[in-house]
């Protein structure tokens, strides 16, 4: 018989968006709950991320009229899935996912707000919507969390001067120089700065508001983090997942968990050995801009006691940059403003920059070859845009600061064919792609690659920009080049899971006791993102639903 240390009923590991949620709702539904946490941080990716959630149907919509149905979601999913995911666990996420948010309304300090216009990524497809699915969390003052604010994982990019921005607004002041409602909403958020400044108001908008959401509501509800005590070992008695072996403070502590363990601690793209082994190549731990916990250590751990695996070669893909001294950047609005493109080392576009970020890594991926090198790619943009547009988180007409062009992070140049030179690409075939996109930039049409047709391009496009808002020439030097890279904000494949979060075996078969959610399970998902939130949304809710199923458990014994 194992020696126990403590003793809770449910255990969760991993302190981010799946975590936090399930053992948030167990606890306020009766079951006494402990969150295990390796680094001395809580939030994981969640606290570095934009804090959406992609719930079809949700409150959010509904109040802001929205129109939206259980039919018509299930369509999408179907569409952009297939049958990669089994039905079930699907119908399951659109049932929970939805009750899951409410719940945490009704019960909890964890609330969402619109972001309008935020489309679906495929919002042409049956069952697309034009926006409201991905809700964000409502900002919220860090103060609140008094001494466990310095436990939060703090954002990669720090706003300068405290400048928190929710998504709407980083849509909004992309447009700075562009329109009105850019204007004013910087104006507005350089008032907001000033007002928290002399307040002492810690502003936190995105995933720092989520992350300090639900650790506001767990201290609501009493349930610990223990930071920096990673899980070393599940224990089994009898075949069931009993507990687990951790180490706090150095000591190993074995701790017995009644209802269940779950598994949220995220996916493994920090692992190096993992990525190579499951992973398309090029591939490595440098281009990801996931939290440095997240090194697949459940999965390994579940996987020891037979669970079954699946999705392992995807990841959450993102085109990044690397800024000197910082970590990858995850570049979305800047592929969609118009007057950047993406060219391989021939010069030659070879994708809708505007798409949708998993599908733009797909497509670097794709289109590498020993001839026409994409890995790195270039991001070509004129003065005009620099002018105009954020870039990563230089404000337009800043400038270029030294470090970035001796770096060599930017290059510069005053003609296209000394760029070209510089960066090694071939000179005639950039001038040809530049001289070819200002022709379809002048007419509107992407002839190569649709670029701005669907509405979710046009969401970051510039409107003032005619006839296309995702298309202006390219001519006004000097010119830049950023080089992109493949990177990602997760892996997407882990412990192959039910429709109750629970992790199955090779043979289809329980195990019994033991959860996995996030990005520690495959994705229901599957190879596919529906739209802002497509990983949090599924964390969360998979967390709910383990919750729950436990609570089921408990009420039939
Ligand atoms: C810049 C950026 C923007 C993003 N924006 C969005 C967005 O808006 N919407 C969206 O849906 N997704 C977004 N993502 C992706 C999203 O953040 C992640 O997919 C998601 O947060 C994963 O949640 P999780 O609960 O599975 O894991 P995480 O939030 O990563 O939490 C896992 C935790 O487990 C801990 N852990 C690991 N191993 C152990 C161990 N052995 N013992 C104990 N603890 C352990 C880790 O340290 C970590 O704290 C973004 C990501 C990034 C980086």
């Amino acid at each position: 018989m194992n020696h126990w240390d403590y003793e809770t009923d449910l255990l969760v590991v991993g302190s981010g968006g799946g975590g936090m949620t399930a053992s948030l709702v167990g606890k306020l539904q009766g079951l006494d709950a402990l969150i295990l946490e390796k680094t001395e941080y809580f939030g994981g990716s969640t606290a570095l991320s934009g804090g959406f959630v992609w719930v079809p149907d949700n409150y959010v919509m509904a109040e802001a009229g929205i129109p939206d149905s259980h039919e018509q979601a299930a369509l999408y999913l179907e569409t952009i899935i297939g049958d990669q995911v089994p039905k079930d666990k699907q119908e399951a996420y659109l049932h929970a996912s939805k009750e899951m948010l409410s719940f945490l309304r009704e019960r909890t300090r964890v609330i969402f707000q619109l972001t309008p216009g935020y489309t679906d990524y495929h919002p042409e497809l049956p069952g697309g919507t034009q926006g409201g699915r991905g809700v964000e969390p409502v900002p919220v003052d860090g103060k609140k969390l008094g001494d466990e604010f310095k436990n939060l994982r703090a954002s990669i990019f720090e706003a300068p001067m405290g400048l928190a921005l929710t998504s709407k607004e980083y849509r909004q002041v992309g447009m700075l120089t562009s329109t009105l409602e850019g204007l004013l909403a910087g104006i507005k958020i350089g008032v907001r700065a000033a007002y928290c400044a002399a307040a002492g108001v810690k502003l936190l908008t995105l995933g720092q508001a989520l992350a300090a959401r639900l650790r506001l509501s767990l201290l609501d509800a009493q349930v610990p983090i223990w930071l920096s005590t990673p899980l070393d070992k599940l224990i089994v008695e009898n075949g069931r997942v009993v507990g687990a072996r951790a180490t706090k403070g150095g000591q190993p502590i074995n701790i017995k968990a009644n209802s269940g363990v779950v598994l949220a601690a995220g996916g493994f793209p920090l692992n190096k050995e993992m990525r190579e082994k499951y992973q398309q190549q090029p591939i490595g731990t440098e281009w990801t801009s996931a939290s440095p916990g997240n090194t697949g250590d459940a999965i390994q751990m579940g996987q020891a006691l037979g669970g079954a695996l699946d999705l392992m070669n995807d990841a959450w893909w993102g085109p990044a940059s690397l800024p000197p001294g910082s970590v990858p950047f995850f570049h979305v609005g800047e592929r969609a403003y118009p007057g950047g493109i993406i060219v391989n080392s021939q010069g030659k576009r070879f994708m809708n920059e505007s798409a949708p970020y998993v599908d733009a890594v797909k497509e670097i991926y794709r289109h590498n070859h020993e001839d026409s090198r994409t890995i790195p790619s270039h991001f070509i943009m004129d003065q005009r845009f620099r002018n105009k547009y954020l870039f990563g988180t230089l404000f337009p007409l800043v400038s270029i600061p030294q470090e970035y062009l001796d770096s060599g992070y930017f290059v510069k140049a005053d003609t296209l064919g000394e760029l070209a030179e510089s960066i090694g690409v071939d000179v005639q075939g950039l001038q040809e792609s530049i001289k070819r996109f200002n022709r379809f930039a002048r007419n509107g049409t992407d002839q190569d690659f649709n670029r701005g047709d669907s509405a979710y391009d046009r969401y970051y496009g510039d409107p003032t920009v005619k006839p296309n808002p995702c298309l202006a020439p390219l001519n006004k030097p000097p010119f830049y080049s950023v080089k992109i890279y493949p990177g990602d904000i997760g892996t997407k494949g882990g412990l192959v899971t039910d429709e109750k979060a629970r992790v199955l075996k090779e043979d289809g078969g329980i195990i019994s006791g033991l959860y996995a959610v996030g990005n520690t399970s495959a994705s229901v998902m599957g190879n596919s993102y529906p739209g802002p939130g497509g990983t949090i949304g599924p964390a969360m809710t998979f967390g709910y639903i383990a919750a729950k199923d436990m609570i089921a458990s408990n009420n039939k014994q």
